[in-house]
């Protein structure tokens, strides 16, 4: 995906452009987004489940360079299946207090 926005940046290098999909690479997506941006891949990142994993995160990074590997996302799609299913949605893995709930509704309308 990063090589593929970094052609399209590469051959309209004016139009700014936002990645995304990093959350894929869980503690090591910090570290592509800022690769891929100087690498002139993109001018911007867009992390949407890493935003629900660790809300955190971004104030992580610019305290200390790096965001706690151990509340990044895992990528197992629950929350995504919450926002196709219409209900609150969030980390279902890291705030399981919160959204748990809601997934087991989900889950018993999906028997
Ligand atoms: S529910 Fe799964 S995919 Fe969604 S933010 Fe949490 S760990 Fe990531």
């Amino acid at each position: 995906m990063i090589n593929g926005i970094g052609e399209v940046k590469k051959a309209v290098p004016d139009m700014i452009i936002s990645a995304s999909g990093p959350s894929y690479l869980r503690q090591y997506s910090d570290l592509l987004s800022a690769g891929a941006i100087e690498e002139g891949l993109c001018d911007h990142m867009l992390f949407g489940r890493m935003s629900f994993a660790n809300p955190e995160f971004p104030k992580q990074i610019m305290e200390t360079g790096r965001f706690d590997a151990k509340q990044v996302c895992v990528a197992c799609g629950k929350c995504g299946d919450l926002i196709r299913a219409g209900k609150h949605t969030g980390c279902i893995v890291r705030d399981s207090a919160t959204y748990l709930k809601y997934y087991r509704e989900f889950q018993e309308e999906n028997k």
